[in-house]
């Protein structure tokens, strides 16, 4: 089980869920941040920061943003496990269901 970025971040991404994360699991691509699922201890502190409530424990995700469980989790499927976020720094890539959608945060 894990943390799930769902699509409130899109095109938001202010960071402030990396600051709270106590394992530096939180990844950054183009339009979004992505929780890796291997190297989330399920802790729970970045979901109460999140300005736009786009963090969910994957249970309770939303069934509208059903997609983003498996945006979160096929973000790494070349990345693998690289432990640690921060030496990665912003990965020049998104999912393919994040990529896809129209700029947000305009309506
Ligand atoms: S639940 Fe904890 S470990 Fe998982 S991403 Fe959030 S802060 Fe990091
Ligand atoms: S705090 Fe929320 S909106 Fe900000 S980067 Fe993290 S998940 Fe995205």
């Amino acid at each position: 089980m894990t943390y799930v970025i769902a699509q409130p971040c899109v095109d938001v991404l202010d960071k402030a869920c990396i600051e709270e994360c106590p394992v530096d699991c939180i990844y950054e691509g183009k339009r979004m941040l992505y929780i890796h699922p291997d190297e989330c201890v399920d802790c729970g502190a970045c979901e109460p920061v999140c300005p736009v409530e786009a963090i969910y424990y994957e249970d309770d995700l939303p069934e509208q943003w059903s997609d983003f469980y498996k945006a979160n989790v096929e973000f790494f499927d070349e990345l693998g496990s690289p432990g640690g976020a921060s030496k990665v720094g912003q990965i020049d890539k998104d999912h393919a269901v994040v990529a896809a959608l129209p700029p947000q945060g305009e309506e």
